[in-house]
């Protein structure tokens, strides 16, 4: 099967041990593409480093949502030092910009912040970027999934993936319309928000990810790429195809919106 996880944080600590083995098991799978997304600074670049390591790694270089808003202890454990310095963080990425193939994580956050003005900023000179630059973007709307939406729609963003989607049907159809992709978890398996996603979206406009190392099948499991392949089977399921019809069609529209 060709494979593509088009979230994954492979920069997380959780990785330290064991990222050699991770690789190993996803390509044995059938991963051609996973997509490293970067969370803030020090992780942009950390991502740029490490997708050196092997060809099924792919940059993507943002910052979460929150990490505008606050100092933050992010995952490496280093206490970022000062707010993130949006324009200098988007010249970084004009600069590097043959290095990557998206912007992500990127987008709004509602649950661990009220500062919404900030968030919303940002956000939108990163569409502008990414329309500009022509790749795709792939979009955290926690809690903020309407006005996510609606500025991708306002700006009329071209390639828009909505990671781990938790807005209601109307939002999704609205996705749809506006021919954005929905990329979908490994907990597919037990969530009825993304079965019903799938139900609704042609596959064309689908993708795969896992978030690893979060979002695991089971919980406290550590996730990782490889997990895709629960996707598919729960997908092909839904949509009465086979497996590799399903992986094939996704492959496909890896190729057309991210290469
Ligand atoms: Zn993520």
């Amino acid at each position: 099967m060709l494979l593509v996880d088009i979230h994954a944080h492979l920069d997380h600590p959780a990785f330290k041990e064991n990222l050699n083995e991770v690789i190993i098991k996803a390509k044995d799978v059938g991963l051609k593409a996973v997509v490293l997304n970067g969370v803030n600074s020090a992780s942009n670049r950390r991502i740029l480093e490490l997708v050196k390591k092997d060809s099924i790694l792919k940059a993507a270089l943002g910052f979460y949502p929150v990490e505008l808003t606050k100092m933050t202890v992010n995952y490496s454990e280093e206490i970022s030092k000062e707010k993130i310095d949006i324009d200098q963080e988007l010249e970084f990425m004009r600069k590097n910009k043959e290095k990557f193939v998206a912007f992500g994580e990127v987008g709004l956050d509602y649950q661990e912040t009220e500062d919404r003005k900030i968030q919303k900023e940002g956000f939108e000179k990163i569409i502008s970027l990414a329309e500009k630059l022509k790749k795709p973007i792939i979009v955290h709307s926690r809690k903020a999934e309407e006005d996510a939406i609606n500025m991708l729609v306002s700006s009329n963003a071209k390639k828009v993936v909505m990671h781990c989607f938790h807005g209601r049907k109307s939002l999704v159809k609205l996705g749809l319309e506006h021919g954005f992709h929905f990329s979908i978890p490994v907990n597919i398996v037990r969530s009825h928000q993304f079965q019903m996603i799938t139900e609704m979206a042609n596959l064309t406009q689908l993708f795969t990810e896992t978030d690893a190392p979060y979002l695991g099948i089971e919980r406290n499991k550590q996730n990782e790429p490889a997990n895709v392949v629960y996707t598919i089977k729960k997908i092909s399921e839904i949509k009465k195809m086979e497996q590799i019809e399903v992986s094939n069609i996704i492959y496909q529209n890896w190729q057309r919106v991210f290469e």
